[in-house]
């Protein structure tokens, strides 16, 4: 049985958080995101172990949103690794920035693409902005270093997907330096 909307079912999901670990979590998200088309994101507690797996959905927009499980909200600071999995290849969101600095209990945030790259980034001793800062400055991140992806996209030397997933690496490697957050990235 499936609860309503979710096309994960309560079997397959005991089951992911029985047998998935720290270690073969983020693979085994990325491939209920290729089968299914939507985010997963699963809170790993101190030990390793997955302690809940949730289901994204979409945005009045269409866009894919993560859910935070729970958890994440009366865990210890600094306890959880939080994983999610993307259906394409961007690094992190806004929303995933947001969600990073306002829940403190998050250690560190890690991501998959499609394409099996993963990204991981903790805000460590560096800034935690307000909502609306984050966005700001994402949105001037990217104003700023969009042309010459645009550029190659307009004379489609790359594809729609490969430009945002270009823009998104670069604004997100532009905030760490200004907020002083640590990043491990691009892993294989
Ligand atoms: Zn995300």
């Amino acid at each position: 049985m499936a609860a309503k909307g979710q096309k994960l079912t309560i079997e397959e999901k005991m089951k992911f958080i029985e047998t998935q670990t720290e270690e073969t979590a983020l693979p085994a998200l990325r491939e209920l995101t290729l089968k299914n088309g939507c985010e997963y994101s699963c809170a790993i507690g101190p030990d390793g172990k997955v302690l809940d797996l949730v289901e994204g959905g979409k945005d009045e927009n269409g866009r894919d949103v993560v859910r935070v499980p729970e958890i994440v909200d009366k865990a210890e600071p600094n306890s959880i690794i939080l994983c999610h999995s993307h259906p394409d290849n961007t690094c992190f969101s806004i929303d995933d920035l947001n969600i990073l600095c306002g829940y403190t209990a998050i250690k560190e945030m890690r991501v998959i693409g499609k394409n099996g790259k993963t990204y991981t980034l903790s805000v460590g001793e560096g800034k935690r902005p307000t909502a609306d800062d984050l966005a700001n400055t994402y949105k001037s991140i990217g104003a700023d270093i969009y042309k010459p992806i645009g550029m190659k996209l307009e004379a489609k030397e790359i594809t729609w997907e490969d430009a945002m997933a270009q823009l998104s690496i670069g604004i997100v490697e532009r905030m760490v330096d200004e907020c002083k957050w640590i990043k491990r990235w691009p892993t294989p």
